[in-house]
């Protein structure tokens, strides 16, 4: 037998996190690398963050879980805050980012069915998006890599270029149900939606009578120094998919919907056996402890910015490699010239820096949101000598020292 017990769908690398300090991972073999990927923007807060840590062990201590068959005291009171800070009025807690996005789904084609028209069932989405791996999700994303093998997949999607507002437009017919989007690509690349784009769908639903879902997984949850990266934009989603960094590490996720959205999610349409237990809402209401505080997203802006500005300097020194930064808050895409996949590999592996790789040959740059400005030099110095000792293809021989 070859196969490995653990299903070897992810290509795992040799680095072994058994422990986790603040901004660092330590290693099976000792080694310490700086988290700038936090498991893909999820531990927002930094590995090992006390009041998570507490909240999570006094609540397992007290009640870790219930059937939703229960009053839930727990998940009442995380959901009104959510309300209290959002454009929400309802919110489904679900345990992961697809399940989020499957329940977004559901519920704007159940919103078409209550209304009187059940023909509205297609959702327009982007190319290179990302919503997820479950068979709906997949659905949802037209990128070959995720489908291939999985057909049939399900009906009702629709595909436009991203940021391409008369494409999307012209995909809307009688049976369009609304558009599902991320603000920010991430996995496709670090890619914020143009204003004139998220606005445009916005009108066009207005118009129309069809529903604004966005896919906030990966940029909402403070990450661009707003709660959800829409906030940026003066647009209102109708339904609001999160995910990752809610939970802070503990899985969780959330839709989030007006109560206009969610007017057919009535008793029985929907449910999760484990969606909103305790643990995870004891989980997600310490994160909220902490990002709604005073100041927190205004600290989270201005820290992206000193990123930004940081991996900016370093370009002229390096532009065999690097093209330009994007992104927004802490959500920062490092567009390279080559491929950025084997770059990322070498600073985690000759570097000790941890990044995520994306579509288009960028270098994701999602530390926890709770940095400081050491661990943005540290970032710097390592990305720097990671690119000095970069061999690579095409490579140039002398590197003619650049002028300050
Ligand atoms: C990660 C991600 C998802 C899927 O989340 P899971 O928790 O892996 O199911 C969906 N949408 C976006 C934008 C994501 O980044």
């Amino acid at each position: 037998m070859s196969i490995t017990p653990l299903m070897p769908v992810y290509p795992r690398c040799d680095f072994r996190p058994v422990k986790g300090e603040g901004a660092y991972l330590i290693g099976e073999d000792g080694s310490r690398a700086l988290d700038f990927a936090s498991g893909i923007a999820v531990n927002i807060l930094g590995h090992g963050h006390p009041h998570l840590t507490r909240a999570i062990q006094q609540q397992a201590a007290t009640l870790m879980h219930v059937s939703n068959m229960y009053g839930s005291p727990q998940g009442e009171a995380l959901a009104q805050r959510l309300v209290d800070a959002s454009f929400a009025d309802t919110v489904f807690f679900t345990n992961s980012g697809a399940e989020a996005v499957e329940c977004a789904i559901k519920t704007a084609r159940r919103y078409h069915y209550v209304n009187g028209n059940p023909e509205r069932t297609n959702i327009i989405t982007f190319n290179n998006a990302f919503h997820g791996r479950t068979l709906g999700t997949i659905s949802a994303t037209n990128q070959e890599k995720m489908r291939d093998g999985f057909e049939p997949l399900l009906p009702g999607f629709a595909y436009a270029p991203f940021d391409d507002l008369e494409a999307a437009r012209a995909l809307v017919d009688e049976h369009t149900a609304g558009f599902l989007v991320e603000p920010i690509q991430g996995e496709g690349g670090i890619r914020p939606a143009s204003q004139k784009f998220l606005a445009g769908l916005r009108a066009i639903c207005d118009e129309h009578g069809l529903l604004l879902v966005l896919d906030e997984v990966q940029c909402g949850v403070a990450r661009t120094g707003a709660l959800y990266a829409h906030e940026h934009y003066g647009v209102t989603p109708d339904i609001v998919a999160s995910a990752k960094g809610i939970g802070g590490g503990f899985p969780l996720g959330a839709c989030l919907a007006t109560e206009e959205a969610a007017k057919g999610m009535v008793f029985g349409t929907h449910g999760s056996t484990y969606g909103g237990n305790p643990l995870a809402m004891a989980a997600g209401s310490a994160v909220l402890d902490v990002i709604l505080e005073d100041g927190f997203m205004d600290q989270v802006a201005a820290t992206g910015e000193r990123l930004r500005g940081a991996l900016e300097q370093l370009i002229p020194n390096h532009d065999d490699l690097f093209d330009h930064v994007r992104g927004k808050g802490l959500m920062l895409g490092l567009k390279m010239k080559v491929e950025s996949r084997p770059f990322v590999a070498h600073l985690r592996d000759n570097h000790g820096l941890l990044t995520v790789a994306a579509g288009d040959n960028v270098v994701r740059i999602l530390p926890p949101l709770n940095i400081e400005q050491h661990h943005i030099d540290e970032c710097i110095e390592k990305l720097s000598a990671g690119a000095r000792d970069y061999e690579y293809e095409g490579k140039p021989m002398v590197k003619a020292p650049v002028a300050k």
